[in-house]
């Protein structure tokens, strides 16, 4: 049984005090609230890593991501995160190719190759993003797009570390606008992308891979998104910055 995974991406939010409040009033509400077996994930800007580390690791169903790694080891990278540093913090997770860092700092699908096999060498689960933009999708050219995005960064990797890859997939024309992808479209995409990996590795191998859906979920669309048979969970944004609503959708995640 593949895993149910809801990961909240802060970006680059709040205060270092007000990400400190977020995390403990959503580990609590976690807590407190959640029975099913979902892993909640907090992905943090860098600073407030290892304080929020401190409390996730002390909870077993909430657990500490990154919005980005270096892809190199170490060294004269000035401004730079090693995924060394990230574990040494209580990272699990770091979510690798996001469509911003995409957009804005040029990350291309070779480099973004290099960082999934840097956080998988240094034991961190890579939660690497997928997703088209809008020009694509109305061009019809959204399946050959993404799966070529997938066939680029993680079709080199060995099977045992394919196996470690969580993907999501993130319509960049959904994200931060309020505009989400109806349920069949998420599906009919996951389902796409599960059969790409069935075809280059096994379906054995494709069916125990997290595949998770973001772009403007909330709580009252996450039910439905995740009520899909290929949809595994969901990266969240904006809903990720108000515990009680982020609670809501991973309450939704069953
Ligand atoms: C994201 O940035 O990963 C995201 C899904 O954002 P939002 O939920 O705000 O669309």
């Amino acid at each position: 049984m593949r895993k149910k995974i809801v990961a909240g991406n802060w970006k680059m939010n709040g205060t270092y005090e007000d990400g400190l409040k977020l995390a403990s009033e959503v580990i609590h509400m976690v807590q407190d609230e959640v029975n099913s077996d979902v892993e909640v994930v907090l992905c943090t800007p860098f600073i407030h890593l290892s304080s929020v580390g401190k409390l996730t690791k002390e909870v077993p169903n909430v657990h500490l991501g990154a919005q980005n790694c270096s892809e190199y080891t170490s060294g004269a990278y000035t401004g730079e995160v090693s995924v060394q540093m990230l574990r040494s913090v209580h990272a699990e997770y770091v979510i690798i190719g996001h469509s911003e860092r995409r957009e804005y700092f040029n990350e291309t699908n070779q480099q973004l190759a290099k960082k999934v096999a840097m956080a998988l060498s240094a034991g961190l689960t890579p939660i690497f993003c997928c997703g088209e933009p809008l020009q694509v999708r109305e061009a019809e050219q959204q399946y050959p797009y993404v799966t070529q995005q997938i066939t680029e960064s993680l079709f080199d990797l060995s099977e045992d570390d394919m196996k470690k890859v969580v993907i999501a997939y993130e319509p960049i024309w959904a994200i931060g606008t309020g505009r989400t992808a109806s349920s069949q479209q998420a599906q009919e995409m996951h389902k796409v992308l599960r059969q790409h990996i069935a075809n280059r590795y096994s379906e054995a191998l494709a069916a125990e891979i997290s595949i998770l859906y973001g772009g403007s979920a909330k709580p009252d669309n996450a039910e439905e998104l995740f009520a899909c048979p290929d949809v595994d969970g969901g990266l969240i944004g904006g809903a990720s910055l108000k515990s009680r609503d982020f609670l809501q959708v991973v309450k939704a995640c069953k």
